[in-house]
Order: structure tokens, then C-alpha cells, then sequence
């Protein structure tokens, strides 16, 4: 599989339903609320100060619960469809820097005090994962803290994930349109000693079909 075609469809899939997407990226009856209450509620007590930097910030929803802690916060996203949704939720806030660009290609041009994901982890091709946290690291100043959020199993959908080196769905938008995107569901356990290995601690915390999990590299 060509990973890197791989990615850019999934880029393309992502500025596509960038309108639609704050409207179906829950269930219409969310059911799933109190497990976003209980991610906030975990953020909140991690407390993500100073300078951050939130990668792949959507149409912002998390950026606004950054922003409640954050002096400033810079949102890179490789959408500027999804820029755009997000602008408009934050009212233009001066704190914010959008950064446009694909993660796996990006260089940081300063150190910030958090770097935050929710929702990405998975989206990150196995064959990409060591890069993506060298990238991570580089983006953090020494003692520097991470946070991150994601699903340990299909939270709501019925998605058939494809085995193989890289797991793969398929995503439809609205208009019929389908995309393959990367989706791979990891176990705490797995990503604690992977982490390890790559001279990150973290823990991971399980809440329903959900974790958030909090880091810093090893000292
Ligand atoms: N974090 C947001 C949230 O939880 O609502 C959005 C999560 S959404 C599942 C994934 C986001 O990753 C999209 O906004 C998409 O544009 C962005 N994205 C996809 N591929 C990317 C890449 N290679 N580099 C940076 N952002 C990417």
C-alpha cells in the first residue's frame, strides 16, 4: 500500500466534509456525552498552560477548551476548509495561530509547553507513528507535557477496518463521495510500552469507547 497516497487522500477527505463535519462527528442522539464530559473534566486537571500547540485542530472544538487554559494556542491543520469552520466557532481569537500544513512533512518553528491531538492518534499510519512523535518531541520544550485523546474501539460507527500493516475504513460524505482513511485502534498497554520504547512516558486512561492520555519525554 503507498502510504503516502494513503495520506493524501485522507487530507482530501478531510477538507471535503470540513462543512458537514462538526454536524456528523457524533451521533445524532449523542450518547456518548458523558465520556466527552469526563475527557474535558480530565483535561481541565491537566491543565494545558502557556503555549500550545494543537495538531490536527479540526473545526476547532477542542481549540476552544485549550483556550480556556492556553495563553496561546497554535492550530495546525492540513485543511484550511477546516481553518475556516474553526475561525468562525472561535470568533477570530487574537490567541490563535493557524498553522496550514501536513503534519508529516512540518517542521516546528518554536517550542511550545503542550503540544495536544484528539482524534489523530489513529488517523497516524503505523509506518509513520516514530516520525510523527520525533516531530512531537521537537515541537516541546525540555520538560514539556502532552495530552492527547482518541477512541480505543469504534466509538458510534460501524466501521469495518480493514486488516494489514496499515488499517484502512472507508469514509462516505453526504454527497455519495467515498475515501479511504487510516484508522488504528491501539490498546493502552500497546501504546504505553511503544512509548516507552520511544523514550516517552505516558499513561493512558480508558473511558468508555474512549482514553486520553498524558506524557512527557523520559528525563
Ligand atoms: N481534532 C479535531 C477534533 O477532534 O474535532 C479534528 C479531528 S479530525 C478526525 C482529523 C483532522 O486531521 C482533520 O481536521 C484533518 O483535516 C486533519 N488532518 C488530516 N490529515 C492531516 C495531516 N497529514 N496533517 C495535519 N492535519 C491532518
Amino acid at each position: 500500500m503507498d502510504i503516502d497516497h494513503l495520506i493524501e487522500e485522507q487530507i482530501d477527505y478531510y477538507r471535503n466534509r470540513a462543512v458537514e463535519y462538526d454536524e456528523t462527528s457524533r451521533p445524532v442522539y449523542d450518547s456518548l456525552a458523558r465520556y466527552w464530559n469526563e475527557l474535558v473534566a480530565a483535561l481541565d486537571r491537566f491543565q494545558p498552560r502557556g503555549e500550545v500547540l494543537e495538531i490536527a485542530s479540526g473545526t476547532g472544538t477542542w481549540t476552544a477548551e485549550l483556550l480556556r487554559h492556553a495563553a496561546h494556542v497554535t492550530a495546525l491543520d492540513s485543511s484550511s476548509e477546516m481553518h475556516e469552520q474553526a475561525r468562525a466557532k472561535l470568533d477570530d481569537d487574537p490567541r490563535v495561530r493557524f498553522v496550514h500544513a501536513d503534519v508529516f512533512s512540518w517542521k516546528p518553528d518554536s517550542q511550545c509547553d503542550v503540544v495536544f491531538f484528539a482524534n489523530w492518534l489513529s488517523h497516524v499510519p503505523p509506518r509513520r507513528f516514530d516520525n510523527f512523535w520525533q516531530t512531537v518531541g521537537s515541537a516541546l520544550r525540555p520538560a514539556g507535557r502532552v495530552f492527547f485523546i482518541d477512541e480505543l474501539r469504534d466509538a458510534w460507527r460501524e466501521d469495518v477496518v480493514a486488516a494489514g500493516e496499515t488499517p484502512v475504513v472507508h469514509r462516505s460524505l453526504r454527497d455519495g463521495r467515498r475515501f479511504r482513511v487510516v484508522k488504528v485502534f491501539r490498546a493502552p498497554r500497546d501504546v504505553e510500552s511503544r512509548f516507552l520504547q520511544l523514550g516517552w512516558q505516558a499513561h493512558v486512561h480508558p473511558t468508555g469507547p474512549f482514553f486520553w492520555a498524558d506524557g512527557r519525554q523520559a528525563s
